[in-house]
């Protein structure tokens, strides 16, 4: 995982001072970042006592259309009730496809404040819990559900990216898990929770559309491929 910068904010809390919640009617003053914004527009709320994440369980809120929109946000709220809990963009596809878990990072308020401060360590506390949630499903309970393979083969996707160790298991059919990592800094977080990264499986074909990037690897008692878009 790549080190903070200027433009890259990295993977770490970003500090309680860039968490802020502005009320719906208060809109984003033009900018990167809220420093504008009315003072007196934000929702003050109690300061968390500590930067460990939260879990929460519920709906996800999936579709094609980015939200922005405090206003737009609360009518999706409203209508689906209160069990969803936030709203993304990736998983709705997928779900159509093939049996799933859904597990995101929250990083903004989907309102006009929205920025990417946040996003790095969504993905990296998404990825962790991730981890920590397979360390609890047996092997072989895996085994019995839909193979990572036919995922990939039938993904609407080139060549595999060189790997960093050479340790390629024979069969691609070694691999239980599939790990959707749709952005890059996703696919970041997704890498630095493997325990071994492993070259491409030796019996793997892709087809020739397929320009998706694929990292195999083990976590824990699983084999796992994290499948991500290939944008920089
Ligand atoms: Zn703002």
């Amino acid at each position: 995982m790549r080190k903070k910068s200027k433009q890259n904010p990295g993977y770490a809390h970003q500090g309680f001072e860039n968490d802020r919640l502005f009320k719906a009617l208060c809109d984003h003053v033009a900018g990167l970042d809220c420093q504008g914004c009315d003072v007196d527009g934000e929702v003050q709320r109690d300061p968390r006592d500590t930067t460990n994440p939260e879990i929460h369980y519920g709906i996800i809120a999936s579709g094609n259309t980015l939200v922005e929109d405090a206003a737009m946000r609360d009518q999706i709220f409203a209508d689906l009730g209160e069990d969803c809990i936030c709203v993304e963009m990736e998983a709705a596809g997928l779900m159509n496809h093939f049996p799933c878990l859904v597990i995101r990072g929250i990083c903004d308020y989907a309102d006009s404040h929205k920025n990417d401060r946040w996003q790095r360590y969504a993905s990296a506390t998404a990825a962790a819990y991730t981890k920590e949630l397979l360390e609890y499903v047996p092997g072989v309970e895996v085994q019995e559900t839909k193979r990572a393979l036919e995922v990939l083969q039938s993904a609407p996707c080139d060549s595999l990216r060189p790997m960093a160790t050479p340790n390629a298991l024979d069969s691609p059919d070694s691999y239980t898990i599939a790990w959707i990592a749709a952005l890059p800094i996703e696919r970041a977080a997704a890498e630095a929770m493997l325990d071994e990264e492993h070259a491409a499986p030796t019996g793997f074909t892709r087809h020739q559309t397929n320009t998706n990037v694929y990292t195999s690897g083990r976590m824990g008692e699983h084999n796992i491929v994290i499948a991500s878009l290939a944008l920089s």
